[in-house]
């Protein structure tokens, strides 16, 4: 121990001897008053200190556990959320049963509105609209590398750009 340590050990011990710290304390499981003979002594007796250690460690470990399950719910949330009809399922959804159907690649094939709603396709999802040209009012619908023209009420023509 060098000067500078025993200098310091000095000072903590009279501090010590001028503060003496409170001996008389509560049991921190029984709140039952002790003298502590030691300064570090924080229970009545070693049972009391077993318990109060072991109730905080289950209480570590019950609300490891609750953190835990609120993950687990957490992400079940996140699954039925991403399972529910999003947008981007429906027009995934929508690709998907576009996929199965037979096209002409050059000159694109044409459908009854009303089969293909049969089918499941969503109209009401798309990732973009355009005007065929500005004379009249018919548009196509883009789904992907679907074009879907309206041509009426009636008939859908849909080309695949992909091909
Ligand atoms: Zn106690």
């Amino acid at each position: 121990m060098n000067n500078k340590e025993l200098g310091k050990k000095i000072a903590r011990l009279k501090e010590k001897v001028l503060y003496p710290p409170n001996r008389n304390r509560n049991c921190v499981y029984c709140e039952k008053e002790f003298y502590a003979h030691n300064l570090n002594q924080i229970s009545c007796n070693r049972k009391c200190y077993h318990s109060y250690y072991n109730e905080r460690k289950r209480g570590r470990k019950d609300l490891e556990k609750l953190t835990m399950q609120l993950k687990a719910e957490e992400e079940a949330m996140e699954e039925l959320k991403r399972s529910l009809n999003t947008r981007e399922n429906i027009l995934r959804k929508n690709i998907e049963i576009l996929d199965h159907l037979t096209i002409d690649p050059l000159t694109g094939t044409c459908f009854d509105a009303q089969s293909l709603n049969e089918l499941g396709i969503d109209f009401t999802e798309f990732d973009f609209r355009e005007k065929v040209s500005k004379s009249d009012d018919s548009f196509e619908l883009i789904m992907g590398s679907y074009r879907l023209a309206l041509l009426n009420d009636n008939e859908i023509c849909i080309k695949n750009n992909s091909i």
